[in-house]
């Protein structure tokens, strides 16, 4: 019998095993892909998930991998260019973008070093029930043979296509269109700060990361995929030309790594997080388009939450497990619907005028600048904007 039962191995997963395992519970941590593989995410850190790898004692271990930090942004839209530092949140002021096969490796690293054990190559098939109906543990395949595992608690930390959602029937409590599709590959020799740059109907980044390479993304209307992977790499440099020109000439003569990488499902949606037994974090939860890159420092985030919410509810009354997942479930939901409604305002790749003319006013100042890289991070919410600096300046 586990305390927790984890069902996903990655930035939700992993980190939740780590926490529950470091406050003395025995934890399983379970995943159907294999140790160390790389998974389809571009993976920009911001400083608040940066901040988390921080409190977890995990932040010099990122670094070691060789990932640079990532301290300067730019930012282009029509005739405005801001650029500057972030003001930061616990002391970290710059960005890391670890490639997943390096970050989701490492939280399972610190997970076992913790005490909690991991089956990779392991896919949960089924939920257990008692009498009651309530959630007692999992069942599944592990290297082809069936097993079951008993906990007080399953932890669905399972993507956007959650099993552990499906079998539980979360049923989703907001959903709105995908409004996106997004293609990117890592270059060689193409030194680059964080750079995002739009136009109406594009979006075009760069993020510096491991190996001294630096990933670049496009996307585009969600409208256009269809359209778009007929002929990805076309459409993806016409992609960077016509939005960030200036870039697209940096890349003359410079070699991608990999292949494309595309992606034209990004739901956007809350699902209920939790019932009698179980409960999701991370994108099983809620997923939203990643044009803000925010999926992991949300996980994070979540995670720390929940984990501080059931410590010292695991393995007892199941009244009392259940009543602190509910207040758990209701504080999450009030953390992440701000960023949820300012990336599906971002993912809409139609930048209006009224956006463009504060952002003509925070250009010209430093301190407005790292405010408004700040929001970026998802560490100011819009209102810290509204200062009467930016108000003399309208
Ligand atoms: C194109 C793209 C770009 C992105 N860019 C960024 C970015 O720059 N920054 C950022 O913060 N976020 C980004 N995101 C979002 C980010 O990738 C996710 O928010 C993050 O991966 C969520 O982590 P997770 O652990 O919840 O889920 P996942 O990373 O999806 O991990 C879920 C794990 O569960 C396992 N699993 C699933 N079903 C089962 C089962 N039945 N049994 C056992 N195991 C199972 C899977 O194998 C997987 O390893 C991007 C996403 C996409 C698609």
């Amino acid at each position: 019998m586990y305390d927790a039962i984890v069902v996903g191995a990655r930035c939700a997963g992993a980190p939740t095993a780590l926490l529950l395992a470091r406050a003395g519970y025995r934890v399983l941590l379970l995943d159907k892909a294999a140790y160390g593989s790389d998974t389809l995410s571009t993976h920009l850190v911001h400083q608040p998930g940066v901040a988390a790898l921080a409190r977890w004692g995990l932040l010099e271990r990122v670094r070691a991998s060789g990932c640079p930090p990532i301290e300067r942004a730019v930012y282009e839209v029509a005739d405005i260019h801001i650029e500057g530092c972030a003001r930061g949140v616990e002391g970290q002021r710059a960005g890391f973008a670890p490639r997943r096969h390096v970050l989701d490796a490492l939280l399972v690293d610190a997970a076992t070093s913790a005490g909690a054990e991991y089956r990779d190559h392991c896919r949960v098939t089924g939920l257990l029930r008692d009498d009651g109906g309530r959630v007692v543990g999992v069942e599944g395949s592990h290297g082809g043979r069936a097993f079951t595992e008993r906990a007080h608690l399953v932890i669905g930390a399972d993507g956007m296509r959650s099993t552990v959602a499906r079998l539980a029937a979360a049923p989703y409590t907001a959903r709105d269109p995908r409004l996106t599709c997004a293609y990117y590959t890592y270059w060689q020799d193409v030194p680059a700060d964080l750079e995002l740059y739009e136009r109406p109907g594009g979006w075009v980044a760069t993020v510096p990361t491991n190996d001294a390479a630096t990933l670049v993304l496009a996307y585009f209307p969600q409208a256009r995929f269809a359209e778009v992977r007929t002929d990805a790499h076309r459409a993806y440099m016409e992609q960077i030309r016509a939005t960030a020109p200036a870039l697209h000439d940096r890349l003359a003569g410079a070699k991608p790594t990999e292949r494309l990488h595309g992606c034209g499902d990004q739901e956007n949606f809350f699902r209920q997080p939790t019932g009698p037994g179980w409960v999701l974090v991370g994108d099983a939860a809620h997923h939203k388009d990643s044009i803000t890159a925010r999926g992991i420092s949300d996980a994070f985030q979540q995670v720390e939450a929940l984990v501080e919410a059931v410590t010292g509810t695991l393995g007892g009354d199941p009244a009392l497990l259940d009543a602190a997942l509910a207040r758990f479930a209701e504080d999450a939901r009030a953390r992440l619907v701000p960023g949820y409604e300012a990336t599906l305002g971002a993912a809409r790749l139609d930048p209006h005028e009224q956006r463009l003319s504060l952002l003509r006013a925070v250009q010209s100042d430093p301190e407005l600048t790292a405010i408004y890289l700040d929001m970026v991070a998802g560490i100011a919410s819009a209102s810290a904007l509204y200062t009467p600096r930016l108000l003399a300046l309208l």
